[in-house]
């Protein structure tokens, strides 16, 4: 059969409604197994290495929004290409997570319960125990699979043409990744001095320690801060998202589109997620059954993503509903999810007495996450550029997060604590621009934007454009502003 784009476009459409019905229907707890094996089989073709070739060839030769529509779909074909190649590796890692388990002074431990159960541990020794138990495990059994999937996927980049990964990348994503970690450690200079000043309280209040005593082990237990929870009824969540997004114009009763999973099933996922089979038909937004701070977040965070795409125009092309720039979905998805650090939200939702706390947990964590991002981009461009050592790795892993972080920082995590496809500029750009989305809100609606239709307008105009465009076009077209960092380190570092 010849080869034909528009064949491709619609089989690639399928094929992310049913891979992403599968884990909807898996993860919320209607069925036992992820079929994904099988539909990766059924739609082979969409990630064979002529599929990566025939589009970049197509690519060249566009222009305008044809063009622009051949790259998302260029990084559709190639992500799927690496994940094809890497399939029978993935399967095995995570068939072996699933199974490890830890020797804590005599007693067994889930390898993949071992984070939560280390974030829930008031004791500071316990803790390190537990994390150098699963770096020890993870150095063994794990890592020679990572490093394994990481040569393959390196070598099929230099097959496709390109001089490198980081190459690769920065050619679908039409970004200079090289560029972005420079910018990011342009901000982390410029939070230095504040950083210890900002964190330190926060740090004295979840784990007793400052920086100086902090283990990376210990990090976990900070951002779970265990002791805002009272301030999150369980009981009020669903109530709270509800009546925020009435406050936008947005009525979850009647979005017929976006559909609401609140029931208890007892292989739901503990945590809430988003899933888009067909966008902007069928969204689904899975509710974890609990409450509390952290619950909060992730489901205003999910939200986020369901609207986003739950009023994206029908009409649009196919990968401009499903593919595309995250870091547009994701800066929508932080704009919710920073409504439950807000004092205006915060007292206007929950009635919440002594938010102070909440915000100034949420300035600090957010502070240690974006320093953390900064490190992971610059680490990530050494890790995939041309001719990287990967004997030298591990060394530089430890040293630039432990640098910019400011603890002892274990090595073993080297490979396992990167995402596939330089997510990583997704998040950082999305930090940046739920900054300005944010100023933009206040600035024409005020500090309680949420309870305002027109911002929900506003808002919707913007979501209907789905990821039409790239992050940075879009917010210029939507208020005239550009991404910056600087602007972040100020926010972030503001009563200091
Ligand atoms: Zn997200």
């Amino acid at each position: 059969m010849a080869w034909d784009l528009d064949d491709y476009r619609r089989d690639a459409e399928r094929f992310l409604e049913e891979i992403d019905r599968d884990y909807y229907l898996h993860l919320a707890g209607h069925k036992p197994d992820l079929e994904v094996e099988a539909i990766y089989e059924r739609h082979e073709a969409l990630f064979g290495l002529e599929a990566v070739e025939r589009i970049g060839e197509a690519r060249r030769e566009a222009s305008g929004e044809e063009q622009r529509r051949l790259r998302y779909l260029h990084q559709f074909a190639l992500d799927g290409h690496l994940g094809a190649r890497t399939r029978t590796l993935e399967a095995r890692l995570a068939e072996l997570e699933a199974t490890l388990e830890l020797d804590i002074g005599g007693e067994a431990m889930p390898y993949r319960m071992a984070p939560v159960i280390q974030a829930n541990e008031p004791d500071p020794g316990r803790r390190a125990a537990i994390d150098s138990a699963r770096n020890a495990l993870l150095d063994e059994r794990l890592n020679p699979l990572h490093l394994e999937g990481l040569e393959a996927v390196h070598a099929a980049c230099l097959e496709l043409g390109w001089p490198s990964y980081l190459d690769a990348y920065s050619d679908v994503r039409e970004l200079d990744l090289r560029a972005l970690a420079g910018r990011l450690d342009e901000f982390a200079r410029a939070t230095e001095q504040s950083y210890p000043v900002t964190v330190d309280p926060e740090l004295e209040r979840t784990v007793g320690m400052s920086l100086g005593e902090l283990r990376r082990s210990d990090l976990v237990r900070f951002f779970r801060a265990a002791h805002l929870d009272e301030l999150f009824p369980s009981d009020r969540m669903i109530g709270a998202l509800r009546e925020t997004l009435l406050g936008l114009g947005i009525d979850l009763e009647t979005q017929d589109n976006v559909i609401l999973d609140t029931e208890p099933r007892p292989t739901k996922s503990p945590r809430a997620f988003c899933s888009t089979p067909r966008i902007p038909d069928e969204v689904y937004l899975v509710l974890p059954p609990v409450g509390g701070r952290e619950d909060y977040a992730t489901l205003f965070h999910e939200a986020g993503h369901a609207e986003h795409y739950g009023c994206t125009d029908a009409e649009l092309e196919f990968e401009f509903r499903h593919l595309g720039d995250n870091a547009v979905t994701e800066s929508f998805a932080f704009l919710l999810e920073g409504l439950t650090a807000s004092p205006e939200w915060l007292e206007a939702v929950l009635g919440a007495d002594g938010a102070e706390r909440a915000i100034e947990h949420a300035r600090a964590s957010r502070l240690t996450f974006l320093r953390r991002y900064s490190a992971k981009i610059a680490y990530e461009v050494e890790l995939h550029g041309p001719g990287a050592d990967l004997e030298a790795m591990p060394a530089r892993y430890s040293e630039l997060l432990g640098g910019r972080v400011g603890v002892e920082w274990p090595r073993e995590t080297w490979l396992a604590d990167v995402d596939p496809g330089f997510y990583v500029a997704c998040y950082l750009r999305a930090w940046a621009l739920e900054v300005e989305w944010r100023g933009e809100l206040s600035e024409r609606f005020g500090a309680a934007w949420f309870e305002s239709s027109e911002a929900g307008e506003w808002l919707r105009g913007i979501w209907s454009q789905g990821q039409r465009l790239d992050a940075e076009p879009l917010l210029a077209e939507a208020s005239g502003g550009s991404i910056d960092f600087m602007r972040l380190a100020a926010e972030l570092t503001a009563s200091v």
